[in-house]
């Protein structure tokens, strides 16, 4: 079972959702939640940001795809539609979000999962969808969907575990580590099943955002160094 925080490949992210993962965005997913692909990488294709400390996260509609002969995205509005005029995914989300604000609906539950570097995945809990809106962006109509991460296992019984969102390290922290210890487990060089570990536990003071108080460990290592510690 995935735990928030876990990093993971791509074929790891895929078999935990059970699809094979080509988009950003997945309304609903095999109808239980629905999944979506962050990335606040400098050459992300979508502008996704987080505020509050990694509790809200503002995420970008997605275009459609582009379709022969079409002009590249940048003059191009966002749409709610698919060409053949049924809704897409922003269409998916930004109704739900909408019928969320008017009292219709209970809010979408959002399983989200962040891009580290290519085929490495960080996830990063589930979050329920709040607000959608059009803004201008480059001198185009885009959608953003406004997500707040949950961290009460009473709202929401797919996730049994509490989230403690203080301990949510920040994407240039999780960056610098993974290239400092080089994507391995810094004891036995194991690269899977690898957590963000806080050297000083969060609980005793330590810090999530510096670099120097996190490092990587393998799932076994993770589990060593905490019954040590408690
Ligand atoms: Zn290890």
């Amino acid at each position: 079972m995935i735990e928030f925080g876990n990093i993971i490949s791509y074929s790891e992210m895929c078999k935990e959702e059970d699809a094979n993962l080509q988009r950003g965005m997945y309304f609903r997913l095999h109808n239980k939640y629905s999944v979506l692909l962050m990335s606040l990488r400098k050459n992300a294709p979508y502008a996704d940001r987080i505020e509050e400390n990694g509790q809200i996260l503002i995420y970008e509609g997605h275009d459609n795809p582009k379709s022969q002969g079409e002009s590249n995205k940048e003059n191009t509005n966002q749409s709610l539609y698919n060409p053949s005029g049924s809704l897409n995914q922003n269409g998916l989300f930004y109704t739900s979000a909408l019928k969320y604000k008017n009292d219709q609906e209970q809010a979408e539950i959002i399983k989200v999962y962040e891009k580290l570097r290519p085929g490495i995945w960080v996830y990063n809990g589930f979050y329920k969808l709040e607000d959608a809106w059009q803004e201008i962006s480059d001198s185009r109509t885009v959608f953003k969907f406004k997500l707040l991460l949950l961290n009460n296992s009473e709202d929401i019984k797919i996730q049994n575990r509490q989230i403690d969102h203080t301990r949510i390290i920040p994407t240039s922290v999780k960056l610098e580590v993974w290239k400092r210890d080089k994507g391995q487990c810094i004891i036995c060089k194991s690269k899977d099943n690898l957590h963000f570990d806080h050297i000083i536990p969060y609980s005793k003071g330590g810090s999530s955002l510096v670099a120097s108080n996190i490092q990587l460990l393998c799932a076994r290592h993770n589990l060593t160094k905490r019954d040590n510690i408690e």
